[in-house]
């Protein structure tokens, strides 16, 4: 899903609240590579498939000419959603809702206690035995307010839901610790919740403590923008103490004045829609997702499509372990049902048809392998890394049994606390094609040790983009992949060259020239990357615009043969140009 556009006339582009790189280069009409540069000069490190806010965006699109104006909210937010039929609530319909709340703040500074404190003061003493059950989200009520909080504390955790396109956080909870102060996550989260236009609450916490200081923490949020209501903004700060427990019952309700002000509504009688915010496989339920509800009200025996999961409600259970049948906006419910594990921050939503649910998930399933992302040790680490997936799938093949043998037992011991090595399929021998399709169904890399790699498996290891890693020493195998466990191990960007035609004849088009190619070598693509050498010098690089063979537009035009080539922002051809076709992919 894109949601940028451009328009060429008036250079102005649309963009929303975050945005790929590689999608922010095709919507300002430029490589990747282009938008990596200007995100350096500019301090920010990021690899193609990771995202970056509006205000980072914005200033690339405007170093490339281009003025950047915001996506509307209320389209976006509902962006995944648009594939089911939407309609739009009336304002009748809207009921309040609970907000929810995420808590963000430096390490160490209490956001866990904070959380645990709060679940514990607001269950009535019956409940108190459940409150040990964690699905990623708990409600409490507070005088018959009831406020929502996400249960994975942390900036990071709430911008990698953004990442995946879900806005489900109201208010943001800063915790800053009295005796500490402003911190570099203090500042962090500030900009996280900023980026996301999400109004903070400052908790000041450990106010039990005598280093205590409130006001210092005060003034130097203050140097941060972040200006507190006595000094004149209009940031709450509340003293609490996530040990004592004192300044709770006001800090929620702050949250409550906070989200009367901001008016939160839904609709309750509508279809449900909502977000993942939490999701894994249980050994005896099978794959268990928290789901947010946003709008509408979920009922068990509905048909639901999550991200790229689809299933029936089977059982629905409350924060606390207790089943309930239904849920209505804001409500945090885990859900049994669905036939695989949905991603944190993939958007769901109800299906009447369970057929056309299978469809879309199937769609969306074939969309994710053809994003472009080899299956890699390097992506599989940063997915470990954040958390995405705890199970590294391995395949081996060796020389000999015996080589085999020793680098099964020595993986098996790398396993972490939360990452599970499983070593899927074990062979003496070269690598082929099977090795190379287990893989693929079962999302996991091959390991050679000292052997070949078929043709028949390079091929389909690079449509399937599944990485081949050869080792000729045992202890770099072994190496790399506990780097990866320990999520240390971080996807590299390389360029793949996918072909070059020579310019043979410069043609005059409505709307620029073209240039009459011949293909050279490789092959040229609707979607590639491109750049144009004169004198083997760069002169120009953006990506293919239009490829045409006889008038026709054609996806790809291969090796020896003739085509019509137009570059985006460059029309200057000169005969014996090389146009490279090329695009880029994370790798090792
Ligand atoms: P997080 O990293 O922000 O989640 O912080 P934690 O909740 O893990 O807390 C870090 C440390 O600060 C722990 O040792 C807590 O016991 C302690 N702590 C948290 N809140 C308070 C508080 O209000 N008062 C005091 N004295 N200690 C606190």
């Amino acid at each position: 899903m894109t949601q940028a556009g451009s328009t060429e006339a008036s250079r102005v582009v649309t963009l929303p609240r975050a945005i790929t790189v590689r999608e922010l280069g095709e919507a300002l009409g430029a490589t990747s590579i282009d938008v990596i540069k200007e995100l350096m000069k500019r301090g920010v490190m990021a690899a193609i498939n990771q995202t970056v806010d509006y205000e980072v965006a914005a200033e690339v699109a405007q170093a490339l000419g281009f003025e950047a104006s915001p996506a509307e909210a209320a389209a976006e937010e509902h962006g995944e959603a648009d594939v089911v039929t939407e309609k739009e609530d009336e304002d009748a319909d809207l009921q309040p809702r609970p907000a929810v709340v995420t808590v963000m703040g430096h390490v160490d500074h209490g956001k866990t206690s904070l959380l645990d404190a709060i679940r514990k003061t607001n269950v009535t003493a019956g409940e108190v035995g459940a409150i040990t059950q964690h699905i990623g989200a708990y409600q409490v009520d507070d005088n018959g307010h009831k406020i929502t909080f996400i249960d994975t504390p942390g900036h990071e955790a709430f911008t990698a839901l953004r990442a995946r396109g879900a806005s489900v956080t109201d208010i943001a909870i800063l915790v800053v610790a009295a005796d500490d102060g402003v911190m570099p996550q203090t500042i962090e989260a500030i900009d996280h919740a900023r980026a996301a236009k999400v109004p903070i609450i400052v908790a000041i916490n450990k106010i039990d403590l005598p280093a205590a200081d409130a006001n210092k923490v005060k003034q130097e949020l203050t140097q941060h923008n972040v200006v507190i209501e006595e000094f004149g903004g209009d940031v709450i700060a509340i003293p609490v103490s996530a040990k004592t427990g004192d300044g709770l019952d006001s800090l929620l309700e702050h949250i409550n004045l906070v989200a009367e002000v901001a008016e939160l509504k839904a609709n309750p009688d509508r279809p449900a829609e909502g977000t993942v915010v939490e999701s894994e496989k249980d050994p005896n339920r099978g794959p268990m997702a928290t789901l947010i509800v946003q709008r509408g009200t979920l009922r068990v025996g509905e048909t639901i499509v999550a991200g790229a999961s689809s299933g029936r409600v089977k059982a629905m259970f409350d924060h606390l372990g207790k089943k309930v049948t239904e849920a209505g906006p804001s409500t945090p419910v885990e859900v049994m049902g669905l036939g695989t594990v949905p991603r944190a921050g993939d958007t769901f939503a109800v299906f009447a048809d369970e057929r056309e649910a299978r469809d879309l998930a199937e769609d969306r399933q074939h969309d994710a392998n053809e994003s472009g992302r080899t299956l890699s040790l390097e992506a599989m680490s940063g997915d470990i890394a954040a958390g995405r997936i705890s199970d590294l799938n391995i395949i081996i093949k060796g020389d000999t049994h015996g080589s085999v043998e020793a680098i099964n037992t020595s993986l098996l011991k790398l396993g972490a606390e939360d990452v599970r090595v499983n070593v899927i399929h074990t062979g003496a021998g070269n690598i082929t094609e099977s090795d190379v399709m287990l893989a693929t169904a079962s999302r996991a890399i091959v390991i050679g040790f000292n052997v070949k790699v078929d043709p028949g498996a390079k091929r389909v290891a690079e449509t399937e983009r599944i990485d081949i890693r050869n080792y000729q020493i045992i202890y770099e195998l072994i190496e790399d992949v506990e780097k990866a466990v320990k999520g240390l191990m971080q996807p590299v960007i390389v360029e793949v060259i996918d072909g070059h035609a020579e310019v043979r004849a410069v043609f005059r088009v409505r709307g620029g020239r073209i240039a009459g190619c011949m293909v050279t070598d490789g092959a040229i693509r609707r979607n590639s990357l491109a750049r144009v050498l004169r004198g083997g010098e760069m002169i120009h690089e953006s990506r293919v615009s239009s490829l045409k063979r006889f008038q026709e537009d054609v996806r790809e035009v291969a090796n020896g043969l003739e085509c019509g080539i137009g570059t985006e922002r460059f029309e200057a051809f000169e005969e014996g140009d090389v146009i490279e076709a090329f695009h880029v992919e994370e790798r090792g």
